[in-house]
């Protein structure tokens, strides 16, 4: 009986789903679910879609705002409570994905947020510096290129300067194409990986740290690949093992300045990143697939584990990594 009736939701729930899949592209597995903050209990698995993600591809690095479905960021469902009142917050890649929604987050908690982006992003960007307005919090766009030292440092100096002050830093920015053998690896690829995800990480906070005061944070995107690479990132997940063992040695660095240093770790993530080279030609339907929930995750899941890690309430974690990845992958 119990079997049966289980199997009778999952029909009706598809129906619902084809209804709504008609109307809109979604990300909810069903009209009406919400995201993080309803009242309503939601099942992990069947929060978001399940059904496989169409096929699409964008050249890089993809906006948010052409991608079929649309990711969700938190824009209609995130609710603050005043955790982050006050504080000061530099995001890279805070124009989509991960970094937009912990940006969203961050505001809707009281935050002043400044965003680095590509020029070429400045739509979604957009997008990001409205919903931090309309959240009454002070928001600064910076755009430009984090491969360089020289704009690393200025992008922190125009960041201090604008919102008058620094207490958050997210290093969340990336570059990842799936190539099946590291004969196809360019060594352009190779440079781009390593200057993007780890040099600037190095560059940005090396800059950042002599503006923070005691109590502000570092918080590093890192990844399931900082543990178990896949076989077609060897480049990528290389940089993310770095971002591991860079966020577990500055942190015994900073505690004596009083500066917590922490990575939260994403499984796959429906964001820009994976559309524009991230996976290999015609794995999108199957991503999220192999996870124990048994779909992709949304951005806005990982919201909540940038705001906990930056709140004062976590002020004992430091060295550490939250991981948000459907159930497996995370030692
Ligand atoms: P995303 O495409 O939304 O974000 C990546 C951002 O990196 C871009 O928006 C862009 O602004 C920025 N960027 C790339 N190259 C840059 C450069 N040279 N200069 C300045 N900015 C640059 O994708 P996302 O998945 O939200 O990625 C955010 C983080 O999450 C990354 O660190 C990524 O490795 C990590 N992550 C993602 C997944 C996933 O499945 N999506 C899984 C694990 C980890
Ligand atoms: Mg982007």
């Amino acid at each position: 009986m119990a079997d049966e009736g289980a199997s009778r939701r999952t029909v009706l729930g598809g129906a619902a789903l084809g209804l709504a899949a008609a109307a809109a592209p979604s990300v909810y597995a069903q009209s009406g679910a919400g995201g993080a903050g309803g009242a309503l209990l939601k099942d992990p698995k069947t929060k978001y879609r399940t059904e496989p993600f169409p096929e699409q591809r964008q050249p890089w690095p993809a906006l948010a705002s052409k991608m079929n479905p649309r990711p969700d960021h938190g824009e209609t469902s995130y609710k603050g409570s005043g955790r982050l009142a006050g504080r000061k917050a530099l995001l890279t890649g805070g124009d989509s994905g991960i970094g937009r929604a912990a940006a969203i987050a961050f505001a809707r908690e009281g935050a002043d947020v400044a965003i680095n982006y590509l020029p070429q992003e400045e739509a979604d960007a957009r997008e990001v510096v409205d919903i931090i307005k309309e959240a009454g919090r002070k928001a600064v766009a910076i755009p430009g290129d984090i491969r360089t030292s020289a704009f690393c440092s200025k992008l922190v100096q125009r960041a201090h300067s604008q919102l008058g002050g620094l207490d958050i830093l997210v290093n969340n920015a990336a570059y990842q194409q799936s190539k099946a053998s590291i004969e196809e690896i360019s060594d352009e690829q190779f440079d781009q990986t390593l200057k993007t995800n780890i040099y600037a990480m190095f560059w940005i906070s090396k800059a950042a740290i002599p503006l923070m005061q005691p109590g502000s944070v570092i918080i590093n995107t890192a990844s399931v690949n900082s543990y178990d690479p896949g076989e077609e990132l060897l480049d990528y997940a290389s940089t993310k093992g770095a971002i591991l063992i860079f966020t577990k040695g500055l942190a015994k660095q900073l505690a004596k300045k009083g500066i917590r240093v922490n990575a939260v770790a994403p499984g796959p993530i429906w964001t820009p990143l994976q559309v524009a080279g991230g996976q290999l030609p015609g794995q999108l339907g199957q991503f999220g697939k192999e996870t124990p929930l048994g779909r992709a995750g949304q951005p806005a899941e990982l919201a909540p584990l940038y705001v906990t890690l930056a709140s004062d309430e976590s002020s004992f974690t430091t060295g550490t990594v939250f991981g948000a990845n459907g159930g497996k992958g995370n030692p």
